[in-house]
C-alpha cells in the first residue's frame, strides 16, 4: 500500500515527509493503522545523532496506538481488529529476560536501534530505499508493519489517542516510581525534569502514596504542570532545593530522586544523589549520549549511606503486563493521560512539535492521524 512518513535522512536534519510503500504483513507481522504518536524525546536523540539507528533513512516514532488491519501467516496473539498500544521494546515471552519478569530486558530490545524485521529485511520503502524502523515501530505513519511482540492487545474502550502515551512515556515514568525506585507509601521523592515521562514520573509516585513530591525543573511551565500530576513541591534547581528539602525531611533528605530530565549528565546524576539520604535510591531513565562516562558525586556518602543507583529501561515494566494495567488505572480516574497532551499535530507539523518540546511548550505533543 501507499502512505507516507516522517523520515531521518540525515543526522541533524529536520523530519520530511515522505511517500511510503508499506509491503504485507509476513510471517509473525501485523499491519497497524494507527490513531496517534507521541513525540518522545528519545527520537530527537536519534535525530541530533546522540543515539543513531544502524542506518539511515529511518522512520521515526516509538509511542503509538491503533488497530490491527490485517495479520501475516502465524500469528497468535492479536487478531484483525484488535485495538493495541505498540510497546517500544518488542516483548517475545520465552527469552530468559522475558521469563523472568523483566520484559523491558527482552532480547529482541537489541534491534531496536537496527529498525529492521526480524529476518532482517524491510516492510518500509521510501525514494527507493529501505527504511528503518525507531524502535521497530516507526509510528510517524498511519500505518506501519510490526512484529506481533511489539504490540499489547487492549480493551476497546480505551481512547486510542490516550493510549498512545502508554507505549512509551507513561509506562517508563510510572515505573520509574513504582518499579525502578519502588517508591512506597509515605516516603519523599525528589523528580528531577518533568517533562513527557517526568509528569509521569510524578503519577507513579503519587499512586505509589508518597507524601511528598518534590518537582525539580527549570521551566515555569513544567513547574505548573507537575502541580497537576501530584507534585507538593517545585524548585527550579537541585541548588534551590537542597536545603527546603533539608528541612522538609528534619535532614534526612528524600528517599528517592528519578532522573527524568531531558539528557542524563554527570552533574545531574550527582545532584540526584546528594538529595537522597540513607539508603535513598537514584533512578536513572532519561537517555545520554552513547559515549558518555563522566559523573560527578560524591563517592563517600553513597558508600556510608548506602545509596543505590539504578539504571532504568522502559520504567523497569513488563509491557504485556502494565500496559494493560495502567490503562485500567486511567479508566478508574487514578492515572491522568488526557492532562499530559499540551498540543496536537498532524504529521505534516511535526518538526513544529519538536520545536515546541525543544522550548519546553509541550509536557506531550502528539501526531494525531485521521
Ligand atoms: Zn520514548
Ligand atoms: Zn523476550
Amino acid at each position: 500500500m501507499q502512505t507516507k512518513a516522517a523520515v531521518l535522512w540525515e543526522y541533524g536534519g529536520e523530519w520530511e515527509i515522505d511517500e511510503l510503500t508499506l509491503d504485507d504483513p509476513r510471517e509473525g507481522e501485523v499491519l497497524i493503522r494507527l490513531a496517534a504518536s507521541g513525540l518522545c524525546h528519545s527520537d530527537e536523540h536519534v535525530r541530533i545523532g546522540d543515539l543513531p539507528m544502524e542506518d539511515l533513512p529511518a522512520i521515526g516514532g516509538h509511542e503509538g496506538a491503533g488497530v490491527v488491519e490485517a495479520v501475516g501467516p502465524g500469528v497468535h496473539t492479536v487478531a484483525e481488529g484488535d485495538h493495541v498500544v505498540l510497546s517500544f521494546i518488542p516483548v517475545c515471552g520465552k527469552c530468559q529476560w522475558c521469563a523472568q519478569g523483566r520484559e523491558n530486558l527482552c532480547v529482541y530490545g537489541a534491534g531496536i536501534q537496527v529498525g529492521l524485521q526480524r529476518d532482517d529485511t524491510s516492510r518500509h520503502h521510501v525514494r527507493g530505499k529501505a527504511a528503518r524502523l525507531m524502535c521497530n515501530i516507526g509510528t510517524f505513519s498511519p500505518y506501519t508493519v510490526v512484529h506481533e511482540d511489539s504490540v499489547v492487545k487492549i480493551d476497546d474502550d480505551i481512547p486510542l489517542d490516550k493510549a498512545a502515551l502508554v507505549g512509551c512515556g507513561v509506562t517508563t515514568g510510572y515505573g520509574t516510581a513504582v518499579y525502578g525506585a519502588e517508591v512506597r507509601a509515605g516516603e519523599t521523592v525528589v523528580v528531577l525534569g518533568i517533562g513527557g515521562v517526568g509528569a509521569n514520573a510524578v503519577q507513579g509516585a503519587r499512586v505509589a502514596g508518597a507524601s511528598k513530591i518534590i518537582a525539580i525543573d527549570p521551566s515555569p511551565f513544567n513547574r505548573e504542570q507537575a502541580g497537576k500530576f501530584g507534585a507538593t513541591h517545585m524548585f527550579a534547581s537541585a541548588e534551590e532545593a537542597l536545603e527546603p528539602i533539608n528541612e522538609m525531611t528534619r535532614g534526612e533528605m528524600a528517599n528517592a530522586a528519578l532522573v527524568t530530565v531531558d539528557v542524563t549528565t554527570g552533574k545531574v546524576i550527582g545532584d540526584a544523589v546528594s538529595l537522597v539520604g540513607k539508603c535513598g535510591r537514584v533512578a536513572l531513565t532519561s537517555l545520554a549520549p552513547m559515549d558518555a562516562t563522566d559523573v560527578q558525586m560524591p563517592i563517600f556518602e553513597v558508600i556510608a549511606y548506602e545509596k543505590q543507583i539504578v539504571g532504568c529501561l522502559f520504567g523497569h515494566a513488563n509491557p504485556r503486563a502494565d500496559i494493560p494495567k495502567l490503562l485500567s488505572l486511567y479508566r478508574e480516574g487514578k492515572l491522568l493521560l488526557d492532562e499530559l497532551i499540551t498540543r496536537t499535530y498532524t504529521l505534516e507539523q511535526i518538526n513544529e512539535g519538536y520545536e515546541a518540546m525543544r522550548t519546553h511548550q509541550n509536557i506531550r505533543g502528539l501526531v494525531l492521524y485521521d
